[in-house]
């Protein structure tokens, strides 16, 4: 029953539905995973224009400008974003030009605003040479047609303004996960109600319902339930519709753990504990064929597990890990794969200290995860994996 965090992984997906896939505006695409290859259907930029404020020039003509030398032209004119200049620049001449406005006929260098000196309405001069490299190219960010954007890409906030460049108002994406989301425990009270001693406020779901709204899952609030097998049969009954329930709590050995309970004695388990720390006691199983994954109540272990299996699963997209150098110890544990909460400095991965599965702190703190596999440890100056929170 003890599974690998991969088999945890794969064990899960298998569980979930496939999803259709729908088309939604581009604005309201932030985290959903694109479902086809977007063509840009237009250039960009969408002529050659100046990257600067300033003139633009032959660059030929201004080769010898300099602050004791500077190079006189004559302005022939005015190109600015949205109104070019619609006439063609000859030898000694120049034009005004702003950022973003096409390059005229005729020239092919940008001199800056900064190195300009007026010399009467109709003349300038140039304390320095005016620099091609300041003209921006026309499709130089990307050409019509051009497949720019891969099916299965996470449409995070850069990629949904890339979308929207390549000039599509809405976006195939795929149909959102619809998740149900329970918590569980007699202890757990809504946050801001006063707290008696031994009770906790309910993070994890507070937590987890934002995690999945990241992830571009559709949650349906089932609240919070007491340890009580009748609650948690209730709640579970009311969880139709979703395409996979979350639980947090109730999961471990514990007398009050009724949610492992019911689901060893009147639903199905496909898997009770994970070989992993934080984490361990996760269930997978199923309810009147809804699937049921039951997360651990310690807060850092039901978003560790969140992160690493569930988010992967629910979305199709991998765990993302990098490569960084240890700059202190890590323990390594003889058969469970750790995910130690690290901070970054100077490019190197060090450990955040409190490590303890409770340490809601150590999440939010930390930079990263470092991934400790089954039985190894890692030393100082070994690169270890990483995934960043
Ligand atoms: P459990 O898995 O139910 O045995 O809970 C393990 C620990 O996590 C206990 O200390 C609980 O009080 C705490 N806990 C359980 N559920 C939550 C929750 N929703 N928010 C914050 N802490 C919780
Ligand atoms: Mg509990």
């Amino acid at each position: 029953m003890h599974v690998s965090v991969t088999e945890a992984r794969e064990m899960l997906s298998a569980l979930l539905p496939a999803l259709g896939t729908e088309t939604v505006p581009v604005a309201q695409a932030l985290g959903r995973t694109l479902a086809a290859d977007l063509e840009a259907r237009v250039s960009h930029p969408s002529a050659t224009e100046s990257a600067l404020d300033g003139i633009a020039a032959r660059e030929t003509d201004t080769l010898s400008a300099s602050a004791e030398t500077p190079v006189r032209l004559r302005i022939a004119g005015e190109s600015r974003a949205g109104v070019p200049f619609d006439g063609t620049v000859g030898a000694g001449e120049c034009v005004r030009i702003y950022t973003g406005a096409p390059l005229p006929a005729g020239v092919d260098a940008i001199c800056p605003v900064e190195e300009l000196q007026d010399d009467g309405p109709e003349h300038v001069l140039l304390r320095r040479p005016a620099f091609p490299g300041d003209v921006r190219p026309e499709g130089g960010d990307f050409r019509a047609g051009e497949v720019v954007m891969r099916a299965g890409l996470r449409l995070s906030a850069p990629r949904v303004a890339l979308a929207a460049a390549l000039g599509h108002a809405r976006v195939p994406v795929r149909r959102r996960m619809r998740v149900a989301l329970l918590s569980t425990g007699d202890e757990v009270i809504e946050p801001g109600l006063p707290l008696k001693p031994g009770q906790v406020y309910d993070s994890n779901r507070v937590g987890l319902s934002a995690m999945l709204q990241e992830s571009g899952c559709e949650v349906i609030e089932l609240g919070h339930a007491p340890d009580s097998p009748a609650s948690l049969q209730a709640a579970l009954g009311a969880a139709g519709g979703a395409n996979v329930l979350l639980t947090s709590g109730g999961v471990s050995m514990g007398r009050y753990d009724f949610m492992r309970d019911l689901l060893v004695e009147h639903g199905s388990v496909s898997f009770w504990k994970v070989r992993m720390r934080p984490g361990g006691p996760a269930i997978l199983g199923g309810w009147n064929g809804l699937p049921v994954f039951g997360l651990p109540g310690n807060p850092v272990s039901s978003l560790v597990v969140f992160h690493v299996i569930v988010r992967p699963a629910l979305t199709g997209q991998p765990v993302q890990s990098l490569k960084l150098r240890a700059a202190t110890p890590f323990r390594g544990l003889k058969d469970k794969t750790a995910f130690w909460r690290g901070v970054i400095r100077e490019g190197e991965v060090g450990d955040y200290g409190a490590q303890g599965s409770g340490i809601l702190r150590s999440l939010s703190d930390a930079d990263a995860l470092v991934i400790v596999p089954e039985g190894g440890a890692v030393e100082v100056g070994e690169v270890v994996d990483v995934v960043l929170l």
